[in-house]
């Protein structure tokens, strides 16, 4: 085969349509959106509350292995297929970090002749929501650490601060650090950083339906406890921060226009992680898609046990979205690692390894199922991929009862994503979804963790730590429980160990740490060593890029 240029040599060499072009498609004219420069708009928050009329695909993935699934490119080329067969589909997307963009997995724009553009834009400052989100994080803190300062009249007790600090890097010195040192500097404390796509600053964009319900929801999060035996919550509204949050975000909560490689139209906004966050883009962005489109393409963080879970019980919950069908990616070449495969081996057919690692695929079809959501599972092709491969994911595919098509977007574009968009429409057309969520708020706390580690995990049970065994029992003491849970867990496995692959049994899951992210509307689980803030490698992207004398871009991907 014929190479296949770089995401970033593509993404260069591709001419754009002028935004307001793409946003005239959706009906909508030069006063209505804003445009920040040629080829991004910020759209009106009039379209988020519009009638909704398009039908809502989620697209997920099994567990991610380092062979990679390209769950951002197929969702890229979904949407461009549905185009290429008359639908006037909306890609609804989340905004990458630049912790990712520099560190290792790279942008989250797609990839190959599956991507979102600008691609260098959108991987960089984009429209500055993250500066505005990491800005708006900042003045809290500031905030709160100024009060104590200044005589502390809330009686907060400084060592049960929980607002953290954010920045938008991977940067492991700042997980725990000392601030407050020297003579004047205000009051010397523990803090911890978290990357901006765990910020719950960033949870409550993502999540907010207006700016008149994110200013509540900013007011309600808690910044500590005050001390003595009560310990009762500290508020962002008992500093009297809300009103400079809210102003500092006001157009960051509004959804940005961009386009992709074929020039159909594409909404990117918010970026909270799927492992450490509820891993979806905004609420106000799929709803300003449903409100223009007939069908919206929309990606949730990570395999299903993560992205595809929080995406049914926070945010659709949340929402009232009514999601109509789930396509699941794989690859065989992540099959083979989940059989057991070493990343060197994965070039050569392997039809035992293969075979070993289907359940894989079978577990997560599963998962998805349970939320009364139909799956077609998107075989996303990669040049080694074997015919043989392929045929028996598609053979075992078929055995559970469900729908696959092979994806041959990054490759192809639109015109190869045609086959998986047909099953899709045809799933649709059946409309067999009835959508529910998995459990009922309601429920205490550590029953509905039980649920998520049980019926989406396959885990025999749940242990608590006796850290999370305290926090439980304040915030239902404190009328902070009756709240969808965010599992925070790794994403290579179904457990909370990244080594385990495949489908463990036998397992329980730990859940070390609970908070409440009042704001948000949700309680945090924290299940295993998870980091809200991860470490570059050892040899970070960030090495490989450079800005060339003629403007262009190397290394970015
Ligand atoms: P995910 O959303 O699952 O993290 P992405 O869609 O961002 O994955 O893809 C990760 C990387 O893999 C990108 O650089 C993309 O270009 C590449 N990629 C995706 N699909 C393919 C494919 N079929 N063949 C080769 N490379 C691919």
């Amino acid at each position: 085969a014929s190479r296949v240029p770089s995401d970033i040599e593509i993404a260069q060499s591709a001419t754009m349509r002028p935004i307001r072009d793409v946003a005239m498609d959706l009906g909508l004219g030069a006063d209505d959106i804003d445009p920040y420069g040629r080829y991004k708009a910020k759209l009106p928050m009039s379209v988020t509350s519009a009638p909704p009329r398009g039908r809502l695909v989620l697209v997920t993935a099994i567990s991610p292995t380092p062979a990679g699934e390209g769950k951002s490119t197929v969702s890229v080329g979904l949407s461009q297929a549905f185009r290429r067969l008359g639908h006037n589909a909306i890609l609804c997307m989340r905004e990458p970090s630049l912790g990712p963009v520099f560190g290792v997995k790279g942008g989250a724009a797609g990839g190959g002749y599956s991507q979102v553009l600008p691609m260098d834009d959108i991987n960089l400052h984009f429209t500055g929501d993250f500066h505005a989100i990491s800005s708006t994080h900042a003045l809290l803190a500031a905030m709160l650490d100024n009060h104590l300062y200044h005589g502390n009249a809330l009686g907060l007790d400084p060592k049960r601060i929980s607002w953290p600090r954010t920045i938008d890097m991977n940067d492991r010195a700042l997980r725990q650090a000392i601030i407050g040192v020297g003579a004047g500097n205000g009051m010397m404390r523990e803090e911890r950083w978290v990357i901006i796509p765990a910020s719950e600053i960033m949870a409550i964009v993502a999540l907010a339906s207006d700016a008149e319900d994110l200013e509540r929801r900013l007011g309600n999060i808690v910044v500590g406890t005050t001390g003595g035996k009560d310990k009762r919550p500290v508020r962002a509204r008992d500093l009297n921060a809300t009103g400079a949050m809210t102003l500092l975000l006001k157009d960051a909560l509004r959804p940005n226009l961009v386009q992709t490689l074929e020039g159909g139209p594409a909404i990117l906004h918010c970026g909270p992680f799927g492992n450490i966050a509820h891993g979806c883009n905004s609420l106000v962005a799929t709803r300003a898609g449903l409100a223009l489109g007939d069908i919206v393409v929309t990606e949730a963080g990570f395999g299903s046990d993560l992205g595809a879970e929080k995406f049914f019980d926070i945010k659709c919950r949340f929402g009232g979205l009514n999601p109509e069908a789930a396509v699941l990616v794989t690859t065989v070449r992540s099959l083979k690692m989940q059989g057991g495969l070493p990343k060197n081996a994965l070039d050569v057919e392997d039809l035992g390894a293969l075979e070993r690692g289907l359940p894989h695929v079978a577990h997560h079809v599963r998962n998805v199922q349970q939320f009364g959501v139909p799956v077609v599972v998107a075989l996303n092709r990669r040049l080694s991929d074997t015919d043989a491969e392929l045929q028996m994911v598609a053979d075992y595919v078929a055995t559970l009862g469900v729908r696959v098509a092979l994806a041959n977007v990054w490759a192809e574009g639109g015109a190869g994503g045609e086959e998986l968009a047909r099953e899709v429409l045809a799933e649709l057309a059946e409309g067999t979804a009835a959508f529910r969520p998995l459990y009922d708020t309601a429920r205490p706390i550590r029953e509905k963790i039980t649920t998520v580690a049980q019926r989406v995990y396959g885990a025999d049970g749940v242990d608590f730590s006796a850290a999370a065994e305290k926090s439980i029992d304040w915030l239902e003491a404190n009328g902070m429980a009756d709240t969808p849970v965010c599992m925070a867990k790794t994403q290579y496995s179904l457990t909370d160990d990244p080594s385990r692959l495949g489908v463990p049994t036998g397992f329980r899951v730990t859940v070390n740490e609970v908070y409440g992210s009042s704001g948000a509307g949700f309680v945090v689980a924290k299940c295993g060593d998870i980091m809200t803030m991860p470490g570059l490698a050892k040899v970070p992207a960030a090495e490989g890029m450079r800005l060339r004398p003629d403007g262009t871009i190397e290394g970015l991907s």
